[in-house]
Protein backbone atom coordinates (compact mmCIF):
# COMPACT_ATOMS: atom_id res chain seq x y z
CA UNK A 1 0.00 0.00 0.00
CA UNK A 2 1.22 3.36 -0.95
CA UNK A 3 1.53 6.13 1.48
CA UNK A 4 -0.33 8.21 1.62
CA UNK A 5 -3.56 6.84 0.02
CA UNK A 6 -4.10 9.40 -2.15
CA UNK A 7 -6.44 9.26 -5.04
CA UNK A 8 -5.76 7.01 -7.83
CA UNK A 9 -5.44 9.81 -10.63
CA UNK A 10 -3.68 12.47 -8.30
CA UNK A 11 -0.68 9.99 -7.67
CA UNK A 12 2.70 11.01 -8.63
CA UNK A 13 1.71 14.56 -9.54
CA UNK A 14 3.34 17.65 -9.05
CA UNK A 15 1.98 20.75 -7.80
CA UNK A 16 1.26 23.26 -10.64
CA UNK A 17 2.71 26.42 -11.11
CA UNK A 18 4.80 28.38 -12.65
CA UNK A 19 8.23 28.84 -11.37
CA UNK A 20 8.92 31.48 -8.80
CA UNK A 21 12.34 32.89 -9.24
CA UNK A 22 14.20 34.91 -6.71
CA UNK A 23 14.95 38.47 -8.13
CA UNK A 24 18.97 37.50 -8.10
CA UNK A 25 18.81 35.27 -10.79
CA UNK A 26 16.10 36.72 -12.55
CA UNK A 27 15.34 40.46 -11.76
CA UNK A 28 13.13 40.69 -14.85
CA UNK A 29 10.12 38.78 -13.73
CA UNK A 30 7.86 39.12 -16.88
CA UNK A 31 6.11 35.67 -16.60
CA UNK A 32 3.06 35.40 -14.71
CA UNK A 33 0.98 38.74 -15.77
CA UNK A 34 1.47 40.82 -12.80
CA UNK A 35 0.88 44.06 -12.66
CA UNK A 36 4.19 45.80 -12.23
CA UNK A 37 3.06 48.82 -10.59
CA UNK A 38 2.37 48.31 -6.76
CA UNK A 39 0.33 50.98 -4.94
CA UNK A 40 1.03 54.16 -4.48
CA UNK A 41 2.08 54.76 -0.85
CA UNK A 42 -1.31 57.06 -0.42
CA UNK A 43 -3.25 53.32 -1.08
CA UNK A 44 -0.95 51.91 0.67
CA UNK A 45 -1.60 53.74 3.92
CA UNK A 46 -5.63 53.50 3.15
CA UNK A 47 -5.23 49.78 2.96
CA UNK A 48 -2.94 49.53 6.29
CA UNK A 49 -5.78 51.66 7.81
CA UNK A 50 -8.87 49.14 7.26
CA UNK A 51 -6.68 46.24 8.20
CA UNK A 52 -6.63 47.47 11.24
CA UNK A 53 -10.03 48.08 11.44
CA UNK A 54 -10.56 44.97 10.56
CA UNK A 55 -8.30 43.41 12.98
CA UNK A 56 -9.68 45.16 16.15
CA UNK A 57 -12.51 42.58 14.89
CA UNK A 58 -10.82 39.52 14.75
CA UNK A 59 -12.23 37.86 17.49
CA UNK A 60 -15.55 37.38 15.64
CA UNK A 61 -16.08 35.34 12.12
CA UNK A 62 -16.42 37.67 9.15
CA UNK A 63 -19.48 38.09 7.01
CA UNK A 64 -20.27 35.39 5.82
CA UNK A 65 -22.40 36.40 2.86
CA UNK A 66 -20.00 39.46 1.71
CA UNK A 67 -22.53 41.92 1.71
CA UNK A 68 -20.39 45.87 1.46
CA UNK A 69 -18.20 43.84 -0.93
CA UNK A 70 -21.06 42.64 -3.42
CA UNK A 71 -22.89 46.00 -3.09
CA UNK A 72 -18.78 48.08 -3.79
CA UNK A 73 -18.00 44.96 -6.63
CA UNK A 74 -21.62 45.71 -8.48
CA UNK A 75 -20.68 49.43 -8.45
CA UNK A 76 -17.71 48.87 -9.93
CA UNK A 77 -18.71 46.62 -12.50
CA UNK A 78 -21.49 48.82 -13.43
CA UNK A 79 -23.45 47.41 -16.22
CA UNK A 80 -26.56 47.35 -13.90
CA UNK A 81 -25.20 44.49 -12.53
CA UNK A 82 -27.12 44.08 -9.05
CA UNK A 83 -25.29 43.01 -5.16
CA UNK A 84 -27.13 40.22 -5.28
CA UNK A 85 -25.75 39.12 -8.81
CA UNK A 86 -21.84 39.17 -7.67
CA UNK A 87 -20.22 36.88 -5.38
CA UNK A 88 -16.64 36.47 -4.39
CA UNK A 89 -13.64 33.90 -3.04
CA UNK A 90 -10.17 33.99 -2.69
CA UNK A 91 -8.82 35.13 -6.21
CA UNK A 92 -11.05 33.91 -8.97
CA UNK A 93 -9.04 30.46 -9.55
CA UNK A 94 -11.49 30.02 -6.23
CA UNK A 95 -14.56 31.39 -7.74
CA UNK A 96 -13.94 28.44 -10.77
CA UNK A 97 -13.17 26.30 -8.29
CA UNK A 98 -17.09 26.77 -6.61
CA UNK A 99 -18.68 26.90 -9.97
CA UNK A 100 -17.26 23.15 -10.74
CA UNK A 101 -18.51 21.76 -7.59
CA UNK A 102 -21.46 23.50 -7.82
CA UNK A 103 -22.44 22.98 -11.67
CA UNK A 104 -19.59 20.26 -12.14
CA UNK A 105 -18.60 16.49 -10.34
CA UNK A 106 -19.18 13.26 -11.27
CA UNK A 107 -21.22 12.13 -14.74
CA UNK A 108 -21.15 15.98 -15.64
CA UNK A 109 -18.59 17.50 -18.36
CA UNK A 110 -16.46 20.93 -18.46
CA UNK A 111 -15.59 21.95 -21.45
CA UNK A 112 -12.89 24.63 -22.99
CA UNK A 113 -11.33 25.16 -26.20
CA UNK A 114 -7.41 24.76 -26.77
CA UNK A 115 -4.92 26.96 -26.22
CA UNK A 116 -6.93 27.66 -22.68
CA UNK A 117 -5.73 28.45 -18.83
CA UNK A 118 -3.74 25.45 -18.01
CA UNK A 119 -5.77 25.72 -14.21
CA UNK A 120 -8.96 24.36 -15.44
CA UNK A 121 -8.05 20.92 -16.17
CA UNK A 122 -6.74 20.86 -12.64
CA UNK A 123 -10.38 22.04 -11.05
CA UNK A 124 -11.82 19.88 -13.20
CA UNK A 125 -9.75 16.72 -12.05
CA UNK A 126 -10.33 17.94 -8.67
CA UNK A 127 -14.52 17.74 -8.46
CA UNK A 128 -14.40 14.95 -10.34
CA UNK A 129 -16.07 16.02 -13.10
CA UNK A 130 -15.24 14.85 -17.21
CA UNK A 131 -12.90 17.41 -18.77
CA UNK A 132 -13.16 17.66 -22.80
CA UNK A 133 -11.17 20.23 -24.88
CA UNK A 134 -12.31 21.43 -28.45
CA UNK A 135 -9.41 23.57 -30.67
CA UNK A 136 -9.25 27.02 -31.10
CA UNK A 137 -8.41 28.17 -34.84
CA UNK A 138 -4.68 28.97 -35.80
CA UNK A 139 -5.77 32.66 -34.89
CA UNK A 140 -7.22 31.63 -31.63
CA UNK A 141 -10.38 32.66 -32.19
CA UNK A 142 -13.62 30.57 -32.32
CA UNK A 143 -15.26 28.44 -35.55
CA UNK A 144 -18.88 29.04 -33.93
CA UNK A 145 -20.00 25.96 -36.08
CA UNK A 146 -17.39 23.81 -35.05
CA UNK A 147 -17.88 24.89 -31.03
CA UNK A 148 -21.76 24.54 -31.42
CA UNK A 149 -21.64 20.93 -32.84
CA UNK A 150 -18.66 20.29 -30.01
CA UNK A 151 -21.49 21.69 -27.60
CA UNK A 152 -23.88 20.08 -28.79
CA UNK A 153 -22.29 16.19 -28.69
CA UNK A 154 -20.31 16.58 -25.17
CA UNK A 155 -23.45 18.40 -24.05
CA UNK A 156 -21.29 20.58 -20.66
CA UNK A 157 -22.84 21.78 -17.81
CA UNK A 158 -19.85 23.91 -17.16
CA UNK A 159 -17.80 26.38 -20.42
CA UNK A 160 -15.16 27.74 -19.59
CA UNK A 161 -13.84 30.64 -22.05
CA UNK A 162 -11.44 32.94 -21.10
CA UNK A 163 -11.54 35.91 -22.69
CA UNK A 164 -9.18 38.33 -23.13
CA UNK A 165 -7.62 34.56 -23.39
CA UNK A 166 -5.09 33.08 -21.57
CA UNK A 167 -2.31 32.31 -22.86
CA UNK A 168 -3.41 33.81 -26.10
CA UNK A 169 -4.21 37.35 -25.32
CA UNK A 170 -6.97 37.12 -27.84
CA UNK A 171 -10.81 38.07 -26.75
CA UNK A 172 -14.19 36.32 -28.43
CA UNK A 173 -16.67 38.37 -30.03
CA UNK A 174 -20.06 38.82 -28.42
CA UNK A 175 -21.44 36.46 -31.07
CA UNK A 176 -19.57 33.76 -29.49
CA UNK A 177 -20.99 33.86 -25.95
CA UNK A 178 -23.96 34.48 -27.38
CA UNK A 179 -23.94 30.85 -29.72
CA UNK A 180 -22.40 29.05 -26.84
CA UNK A 181 -25.16 29.93 -24.23
CA UNK A 182 -27.80 29.39 -26.37
CA UNK A 183 -26.37 26.29 -27.08
CA UNK A 184 -25.59 25.09 -23.76
CA UNK A 185 -29.24 26.26 -22.83
CA UNK A 186 -30.17 25.69 -19.42
CA UNK A 187 -28.30 22.42 -19.05
CA UNK A 188 -25.12 24.06 -18.07
CA UNK A 189 -23.58 27.28 -17.06
CA UNK A 190 -21.12 29.69 -19.73
CA UNK A 191 -18.32 31.00 -17.97
CA UNK A 192 -16.65 34.12 -19.31
CA UNK A 193 -13.38 34.22 -17.39
CA UNK A 194 -12.13 37.96 -17.86
CA UNK A 195 -9.33 38.04 -15.63
CA UNK A 196 -7.70 40.75 -18.02
CA UNK A 197 -11.31 42.43 -19.29
CA UNK A 198 -10.02 45.71 -18.14
CA UNK A 199 -7.03 45.20 -20.44
CA UNK A 200 -9.24 44.82 -23.26
CA UNK A 201 -8.98 47.05 -26.84
CA UNK A 202 -10.97 49.99 -27.40
CA UNK A 203 -14.16 48.37 -29.18
CA UNK A 204 -13.65 44.89 -27.70
CA UNK A 205 -16.81 44.46 -25.93
CA UNK A 206 -17.40 43.06 -22.03
CA UNK A 207 -19.58 39.96 -22.38
CA UNK A 208 -21.29 41.69 -18.81
CA UNK A 209 -23.26 43.48 -21.25
CA UNK A 210 -24.43 40.24 -22.39
CA UNK A 211 -25.94 39.20 -18.68
CA UNK A 212 -29.34 40.48 -19.05
CA UNK A 213 -30.06 37.93 -21.95
CA UNK A 214 -28.24 34.67 -20.77
CA UNK A 215 -29.20 33.41 -17.54
CA UNK A 216 -27.02 30.52 -17.52
CA UNK A 217 -23.94 33.05 -18.57
CA UNK A 218 -21.18 33.96 -15.61
CA UNK A 219 -18.86 36.22 -15.76
CA UNK A 220 -15.59 36.53 -13.31
CA UNK A 221 -13.05 38.66 -13.21
CA UNK A 222 -10.53 39.75 -10.41
CA UNK A 223 -8.53 42.03 -8.45
CA UNK A 224 -5.03 40.30 -9.14
CA UNK A 225 -4.49 41.81 -12.48
CA UNK A 226 -5.53 45.30 -13.69
CA UNK A 227 -6.18 46.21 -9.93
CA UNK A 228 -2.47 45.49 -9.29
CA UNK A 229 -3.69 43.52 -6.06
CA UNK A 230 -2.47 39.75 -6.63
CA UNK A 231 -1.51 39.56 -3.30
CA UNK A 232 -4.39 40.29 -1.83
CA UNK A 233 -6.44 36.96 -3.47
CA UNK A 234 -9.83 38.46 -4.55
CA UNK A 235 -11.44 37.63 -7.53
CA UNK A 236 -15.63 37.72 -8.13
CA UNK A 237 -17.92 37.06 -10.57
CA UNK A 238 -21.44 38.57 -12.29
CA UNK A 239 -24.43 36.06 -12.72
CA UNK A 240 -28.04 35.51 -12.49
CA UNK A 241 -29.03 35.80 -8.50
CA UNK A 242 -29.55 31.63 -8.37
CA UNK A 243 -26.44 30.98 -9.63
CA UNK A 244 -24.97 32.82 -6.54
CA UNK A 245 -27.49 31.24 -4.38
CA UNK A 246 -26.04 27.74 -5.14
CA UNK A 247 -22.50 28.87 -4.64
CA UNK A 248 -23.16 29.85 -1.29
CA UNK A 249 -24.47 25.98 -0.65
CA UNK A 250 -20.90 24.52 -1.25
CA UNK A 251 -18.42 27.42 -0.24
CA UNK A 252 -16.88 27.07 2.49
CA UNK A 253 -18.26 28.68 5.70
CA UNK A 254 -16.92 32.26 6.25
CA UNK A 255 -14.15 31.37 3.10
CA UNK A 256 -13.57 35.25 2.63
CA UNK A 257 -11.44 36.78 5.69
CA UNK A 258 -12.35 39.75 7.45
CA UNK A 259 -8.91 40.98 6.21
CA UNK A 260 -9.25 40.07 2.38
CA UNK A 261 -13.44 41.69 2.79
CA UNK A 262 -11.39 44.88 4.27
CA UNK A 263 -8.29 45.08 1.66
CA UNK A 264 -10.33 44.63 -1.08
CA UNK A 265 -13.34 47.71 -0.04
CA UNK A 266 -10.31 49.79 0.33
CA UNK A 267 -8.80 49.34 -2.70
CA UNK A 268 -11.84 49.22 -4.22
CA UNK A 269 -12.27 52.55 -3.19
CA UNK A 270 -9.24 53.83 -4.83
CA UNK A 271 -9.98 51.87 -7.52
CA UNK A 272 -9.34 54.79 -10.30
CA UNK A 273 -5.92 55.50 -8.82
CA UNK A 274 -5.11 51.50 -8.96
CA UNK A 275 -7.02 51.37 -12.15
CA UNK A 276 -4.37 54.33 -12.94
CA UNK A 277 -1.31 52.45 -14.95
CA UNK A 278 -3.72 50.25 -17.44
CA UNK A 279 -3.33 52.32 -20.41
CA UNK A 280 0.36 52.90 -20.20
CA UNK A 281 0.66 49.03 -20.01
CA UNK A 282 -2.00 48.98 -22.95
CA UNK A 283 0.35 51.23 -24.48
CA UNK A 284 3.31 48.95 -24.05
CA UNK A 285 0.98 46.21 -24.85
CA UNK A 286 0.67 47.23 -27.88
CA UNK A 287 4.18 48.39 -28.54
CA UNK A 288 5.85 45.18 -27.86
CA UNK A 289 3.43 43.51 -29.82
CA UNK A 290 4.69 45.79 -32.72
CA UNK A 291 8.06 45.44 -31.87
CA UNK A 292 8.16 41.71 -31.95
CA UNK A 293 6.43 41.39 -35.56
CA UNK A 294 8.91 44.05 -36.95
CA UNK A 295 11.73 41.32 -35.74
CA UNK A 296 9.71 39.06 -38.13
CA UNK A 297 8.32 37.10 -35.22
CA UNK A 298 4.57 36.08 -34.79
CA UNK A 299 2.62 37.43 -32.15
CA UNK A 300 -0.85 36.82 -31.07
CA UNK A 301 -3.57 39.75 -31.09
CA UNK A 302 -3.53 40.65 -27.36
CA UNK A 303 -6.34 42.41 -25.36
CA UNK A 304 -4.31 41.61 -21.75
CA UNK A 305 -1.46 42.40 -20.41
CA UNK A 306 0.74 39.85 -21.97
CA UNK A 307 2.12 38.58 -25.33
CA UNK A 308 2.43 35.32 -26.88
CA UNK A 309 4.40 35.40 -29.86
CA UNK A 310 7.00 32.89 -31.27
CA UNK A 311 7.51 30.20 -32.90
CA UNK A 312 10.22 28.89 -32.12
CA UNK A 313 12.16 25.35 -33.49
CA UNK A 314 13.47 25.24 -29.29
CA UNK A 315 11.51 27.29 -27.64
CA UNK A 316 12.79 26.57 -24.40
CA UNK A 317 16.34 27.39 -25.58
CA UNK A 318 14.86 31.00 -25.93
CA UNK A 319 13.46 30.77 -22.33
CA UNK A 320 16.51 29.61 -21.47
CA UNK A 321 18.76 32.20 -23.33
CA UNK A 322 16.18 35.38 -21.77
CA UNK A 323 16.73 33.48 -18.45
CA UNK A 324 20.39 33.49 -18.49
CA UNK A 325 20.41 37.58 -19.25
CA UNK A 326 18.30 37.99 -16.35
CA UNK A 327 14.41 37.92 -17.87
CA UNK A 328 11.86 35.33 -16.94
CA UNK A 329 9.15 34.83 -19.82
CA UNK A 330 6.56 31.98 -19.67
CA UNK A 331 7.02 28.97 -21.49
CA UNK A 332 3.38 28.33 -21.96
CA UNK A 333 1.18 28.04 -24.99
CA UNK A 334 1.14 26.03 -28.67
CA UNK A 335 4.67 24.58 -29.34
CA UNK A 336 6.68 26.72 -29.98
CA UNK A 337 5.28 30.00 -28.21
CA UNK A 338 6.39 31.96 -25.63
CA UNK A 339 4.80 34.03 -23.20
CA UNK A 340 6.07 37.87 -22.11
CA UNK A 341 4.06 39.69 -19.35
CA UNK A 342 3.94 43.52 -20.03
CA UNK A 343 6.57 45.23 -17.33
CA UNK A 344 7.20 48.66 -16.56
CA UNK A 345 9.21 50.71 -19.58
CA UNK A 346 12.63 49.35 -18.21
CA UNK A 347 11.43 45.93 -17.87
CA UNK A 348 10.15 45.81 -21.62
CA UNK A 349 14.03 47.48 -22.55
CA UNK A 350 15.62 44.60 -20.83
CA UNK A 351 13.02 41.92 -22.29
CA UNK A 352 13.59 43.47 -26.22
CA UNK A 353 17.55 44.24 -25.06
CA UNK A 354 17.63 40.05 -24.52
CA UNK A 355 15.38 38.58 -26.65
CA UNK A 356 17.49 40.64 -29.85
CA UNK A 357 20.61 39.06 -28.29
CA UNK A 358 19.12 35.45 -28.64
CA UNK A 359 17.25 36.06 -31.83
CA UNK A 360 21.08 36.31 -32.89
CA UNK A 361 21.71 32.60 -31.69
CA UNK A 362 18.64 30.43 -32.33
CA UNK A 363 16.41 29.29 -35.15
CA UNK A 364 12.86 30.32 -36.00
CA UNK A 365 9.87 28.41 -37.38
CA UNK A 366 7.78 30.18 -39.51
CA UNK A 367 4.19 29.68 -38.69
CA UNK A 368 1.94 27.59 -40.97
CA UNK A 369 -0.53 30.20 -41.15
CA UNK A 370 0.11 33.63 -40.20
CA UNK A 371 -1.45 35.35 -36.90
CA UNK A 372 -4.58 37.66 -37.35
CA UNK A 373 -7.31 39.37 -35.62
CA UNK A 374 -10.39 37.61 -37.15
CA UNK A 375 -13.02 39.21 -35.12
CA UNK A 376 -14.72 42.02 -34.78
C1 LIG B 1 -4.54 35.27 -13.72
C2 LIG B 1 -5.79 34.58 -14.15
C3 LIG B 1 -6.85 34.46 -13.28
C4 LIG B 1 -6.82 35.13 -11.94
O1 LIG B 1 -6.56 34.33 -10.93
P1 LIG B 1 -6.70 34.84 -9.43
O2 LIG B 1 -6.99 33.58 -8.71
O3 LIG B 1 -7.85 35.80 -9.38
O4 LIG B 1 -5.42 35.48 -9.07
C5 LIG B 1 -8.01 33.84 -13.72
N1 LIG B 1 -8.11 33.35 -14.97
C6 LIG B 1 -7.11 33.47 -15.84
C7 LIG B 1 -7.29 32.97 -17.22
C8 LIG B 1 -5.91 34.06 -15.45
O5 LIG B 1 -4.90 34.14 -16.32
Amino acid sequence: MDFPPLREELRGLEPYGAPQLSLDVAPVQLNVNENPYPPSPAVVAEIASAVAQAASGLNRYPDRELVALREALAGYLGHGVRPEQVWAANGSNEVMLQLLQAFGGPGRTALSFAPTYSMYPEYARDTVTDWVVGAREDDFGLDLDRARALVEEVRPSVVLLPSPNNPTGTALPPAAVTVLCEAVGDGGIVVVDEAYGEFRRAGTPSALELLPRHRNLVVTRTMSKAFALAGARLGYLAADPAVCDAIRVVRLPYHLSAVTQAVALAALRHAPELLGQVDRLREERDACEAWLRGQGLSAAESDANFVLFGTFADRHAVWQGLLDRGVLVRETGPEGWLRVSIGTPDEMMAFRTALTEVLARVARVTPVTPVTRSQG
